[in-house]
């Protein structure tokens, strides 16, 4: 048998462990998932199909296998959170539920949103050099290393009870970071799994919703996460135990950072569009000007998305304008 590293683990709370299992690098920083023991234990999230073999070492640790695990919760569908769900299901015997919401199916079985040529055309729109659709590629394969796609056999909405081992849950839908993004609240003890949608160290992103059929995206992630920002806040939660990082005491201090950096790149992206007529790629290279060379190809989707989600927001508050040349999509000032 291969000899995996233990991973730190902790018990934040009587019968719930954090299982802190390392990530590619330092930022989100490694990913948190979340053991709920008891009756039928439940695991929140699993990591990367790479570091399956050190999460099954910590259940070992306490007494526990893949085999005992009843169902697995997934807060979304990226990567570092479904990616050893199918080796989990695998080792259960095929008793592990594999559960999320129904808006990150396709991210989770498929590991794709919507076909390639989809993100080509959007590429296009957005100004980004043909030479990058090679990081697409790149990406594509770093990301089906890191994760195996799996069945998604039950799908979770908003306002629905479950049971995390022995504690009562409300699934929360928080779109925004994904279609398909949620939070468990366990209300009784006022705690709060959100998932990607709160991070104690860096603010979410919230990605770029494409579609199939449309051009440009109809959905505003921005908007949406705004939205789903205050669902959290109406539900006061006395801590938030993130997908990364440490557990966060103050959620309304934190929610009203984001609120400030999001503002800030706002501005800052007023503040490019100033030179004249510009592409979201040439807005995202104003604005990121320390990325350069692979870090580029690596970071550039996240990059635009970051910077066409924005740009969304300012366009609907009549900010900013755009026209289309060519299959390029150019942005203004109003
Ligand atoms: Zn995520």
């Amino acid at each position: 048998m291969k000899h995996h590293p233990l991973p730190r683990y902790q018990e934040i709370h009587p019968h719930i462990y954090r299982i802190i299992l390392p990530l590619f690098d330092d930022k989100p920083g490694p990913v948190n998932a979340y053991l709920f023991t008891g009756e039928s234990p439940v695991l929140v999230d699993t990591g990367t199909r790479k570091t399956a073999g050190m999460l099954e070492r910590a259940l070992g640790e306490l007494g526990l296998s893949f085999s005992h695990i009843r169902m697995v919760v997934l807060t979304h569908g990226h990567i570092d959170h479904y990616g050893a769900a199918r080796k989990i299901v695998e080792g259960s015997g095929g008793n592990a539920l594999v559960a999320a919401h129904k808006e990150d199916r396709s991210l989770i079985e498929r590991g794709l949103e919507v076909p390639r040529a989809r993100f080509i055309r959007y590429f296009r729109l957005m100004g980004v050099p043909n030479v990058f659709q090679f990081s697409l590629i790149f990406i594509r394969a770093v990301f089906s290393s890191m994760a195996d796609n799996c069945r998604v056999d039950k799908f979770l909405s908003d306002g629905e009870k479950i049971m995390l081992g022995d504690y009562g849950a409300t699934v929360i839908s928080t779109p925004g970071h994904t279609r398909g993004s949620i939070c468990l609240y366990l209300e009784k003890e006022g705690f709060i799994f959100p998932g990607d949608h709160l991070l104690s160290h860096i603010t979410p992103n919230a990605f770029v919703m494409l579609e199939a059929d449309f051009d440009l995206p109809r959905r505003m992630s921005q908007v949406e996460y705004y939205d789903s920002l205050r669902r959290v806040e109406e539900l006061s939660p006395r801590k938030a135990f993130p997908a990364h990082g440490d557990p966060i005491d103050d959620v309304p201090g934190t929610i009203a950072m984001y609120r400030d950096q999001f503002r800030q790149r706002q501005e800052g992206i007023c503040l490019i569009l100033g030179r004249g007529e510009l592409t979201a790629y040439q807005i995202a290279r104003g604005l990121f000007p320390e990325i350069g060379g692979i870090r580029l190809a690596f970071e550039i989707y996240l990059m635009i998305s970051e910077v066409y989600t924005h740009l969304q927001v300012l366009q609907r508050e009549g900010e900013v304008k755009s026209y289309r040349n060519k299959g390029v999509l150019y942005f203004m000032k109003s």
